[in-house]
């Protein structure tokens, strides 16, 4: 339970799903060998118009396991934007790579496709663009920006289910991409990930990856290193049913947003508060609704002592202590953004008058700072 009278996201679980983890768990079928498993990834790889999805324990393992799989290890680089949840930087490090940082791109918050052709060296092998709060990353620039450099893209969309880049789903960007699917997530399996690609050489090697290095055919026998990266049954189960909900449950995050842009339209045109941009080739999927202002921290500690659990966004990551050697610039849209925005409170059937609290506590708050 969050301290919280207002908490910052809130789970809805809908019948179906509990419906399918029933069934999982009255067949005692829970672990991740199970049939819903194989139906999850089918149902999403539809989903966002890949071939393959593979399901895995959390978003943070799918970007290691996609690293892996490409072959990026010790000695390589991998460019990561510098205002993100830390994952991406994490998955680099942990199949033992150098996360390289980008700034991000003041129209869209995601990743500087020019930033990231000047962070290329000769040993960077990849650059995970991440769909940052909904947002889909710019494809076409990054790839025309990376395209003469042979480098892989990685999308990472754990943020961003239900967003579209130019009509096209994330998810469906990049040579390969991920999802998590984790408890705040706008599609939950309580933790949870994924891994979708088109290329069916790669899907074998995650699936490979994702289990030991061991093939069904030949047990105990491991023709490459891997780790075990399964979903449960049971968490697919609920997976199900939560994907064939897709989009109502991005609808109503949408929703959510669309009733905070309207409460806040005014303060907007009137005040230094701005809403998180929206490219005018993208559809955003809201996963939290995103603000900034340069007295962001007066504001959030008013709203926090009104009992809104408002949040300071991230760090911007090259600020972090086990990162700071991927720092190649200055930072200053990720480190301004890192200063100035904020989450207000977002989830899936948020009742409009509490969008309403939350709208007012904020406006007065900006009035009087
Ligand atoms: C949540 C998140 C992840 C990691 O997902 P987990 O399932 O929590 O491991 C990765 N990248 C981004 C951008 C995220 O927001």
């Amino acid at each position: 339970m969050s301290p919280f009278r207002i908490p910052l996201s809130s789970v809805t679980l809908d019948d179906a799903s509990l419906a399918h983890a029933r069934d999982a768990i009255d067949a005692r079928w829970l672990s991740g060998t199970g049939p819903h498993v194989a139906r999850f990834e089918a149902s999403l790889a539809r989903q966002v118009g890949r071939r393959h999805a593979v399901a895995v324990t959390n978003g943070t393992h799918a970007l290691e396991l996609a690293l892996r799989t490409w072959g990026i290890g010790p000695g390589d680089e991998v460019i990561v934007p510098a205002l993100t949840f830390v994952a991406p930087a994490a998955a680099v490090h942990a199949v033992g790579a150098t996360a390289v940082f980008a700034d991000v791109d003041p129209a869209t918050w995601t990743i500087d496709p020019h930033d990231v052709a000047h962070r290329i060296t000769a040993r960077t092998r990849a650059a995970i663009a991440v769909d940052v709060l909904g947002h889909p990353f710019d494809h076409d620039a990054l790839r025309a920006a990376v395209r003469r450099t042979g480098i892989r893209l990685l999308e990472d969309a754990a943020e961003a289910h239900g967003a579209r880049s130019r009509g096209n789903p994330a998810g469906s960007l990049g040579d390969a991409a991920i999802f998590s699917f984790h408890a705040n997530k706008t599609i939950t399996t309580g933790e949870g990930g994924a891994v979708v690609t088109d290329d069916d050489a790669v899907a074998a090697g995650l699936r490979l990856r994702a289990s030991h290095g061991m093939t069904v055919e030949r047990p105990y026998w491991h023709e490459v290193t891997g780790s075990n990266y399964r979903l449960s049954n049971v968490a697919a189960a609920i997976g199900l049913g939560q994907l064939a909900q897709w989009d109502a449950l991005v609808a109503a995050r949408n929703a959510v947003a669309a009733a905070y842009d309207r409460a806040l339209a005014d303060v907007f045109a009137t005040t230094p508060l701005r809403r998180r941009p929206i490219a005018a080739w993208a559809d955003e999927a809201c996963w939290l609704y995103t603000v900034a202002h340069p007295r962001r921290d007066h504001l959030v500690a008013a709203l926090r002592a009104a009992g809104i659990d408002a949040r300071a966004i991230w760090t911007a990551l090259p600020d972090l202590p086990p990162y700071r050697g991927g720092v190649r610039g200055e930072y200053a849209v990720a480190r301004r953004l890192a200063r100035e925005a904020f989450w207000l409170p977002t989830w899936t059937g948020m009742p409009p008058d509490v969008v309403a609290e939350v709208t007012g506590v904020l406006r007065h708050a900006v009035h009087a700072s």
